[in-house]
């Protein structure tokens, strides 16, 4: 439940890998006062502490291919009762099936609206963004385009094991098929929003808030 008195924000970014979710989730969650959670940054770090989970997920996670739905949904059902995400969350990385969309339907309570916001971009955008994007050695954590070192803990910064060209061309195929669907699963939700990912950090952060204000508007 939210305190009283203030609505809570719950963001779900859809959008291919580089669509740019992670950076303006990142943004968003901050100016918001609200979680950022990522599903692929909680499975880097489980991978990099040799968690169960991590070393359950290490090696789909390589191939580009997707963790399964009961481990995912796992994941988010915990991560969600933690008590940050109780004045909202932006949802990172999830749901990336149907399946995923669902049980988050069921994990949610009819407090809040849940915005669920689109991040479109072309696909030859897509795979350049992808050979550049940097995250951290340490600790996983992805890293805002342009910054030299770690946000999170001044680690250096190297390329995403699942960044490289092959597995980039499998993971937006796996895109297509898995969560392209979602995208049919949620746009007749009045709740839902595209927009237009391809423009500087700046518009599309100032997209994303107008996105959520058409939805959640003077209520906050
Ligand atoms: P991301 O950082 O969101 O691109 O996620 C990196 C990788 O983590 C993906 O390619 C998948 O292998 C795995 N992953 C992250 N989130 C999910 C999810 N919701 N369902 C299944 N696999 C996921």
């Amino acid at each position: 439940m939210a305190d009283a008195g203030r609505v809570a924000v719950r963001v779900i970014m859809l959008g291919a890998p580089g669509a740019g979710k992670g950076t303006q989730a990142e943004r968003f969650a901050k100016a918001r006062g609200i979680p950022r959670i990522s599903t692929g940054d909680i499975l880097r770090e489980a991978v990099q502490a040799g968690t169960e989970l991590g070393r359950a997920a290490r090696t789909t996670m390589e191939a580009g291919r997707l963790v399964s739905d009961e481990i995912m949904i796992g994941v988010v059902k915990e991560r969600l009762l933690k008590k940050d995400a109780d004045v909202g969350f932006v949802l990172d990385g999830f749901p990336r099936t149907v399946t995923q969309a669902e049980a988050l339907d069921t994990m949610l309570d009819k407090s809040a609206s849940l915005v669920i916001v689109d991040i479109e971009v072309p696909e030859d955008v897509l795979v350049k963004r992808l050979a550049e994007r940097r995250i951290c050695g340490n600790c996983g954590w992805g890293a805002t385009p342009g910054v030299a070192s770690c946000a999170r803990c001044g680690g250096p910064l190297v390329t995403r094991s699942d960044d490289g060209e092959e597995t980039v061309r499998e993971r937006l195929r796996v895109y297509a098929r898995n969560t392209q669907p979602l995208v049919d699963f949620y746009c007749r939700r009045s709740t839902f929003r595209s927009v237009d990912g391809d423009q500087t950090l700046e518009s599309v952060a100032a997209d994303l808030s107008a996105a959520v204000a058409s939805v959640i508007g003077g209520r906050q």
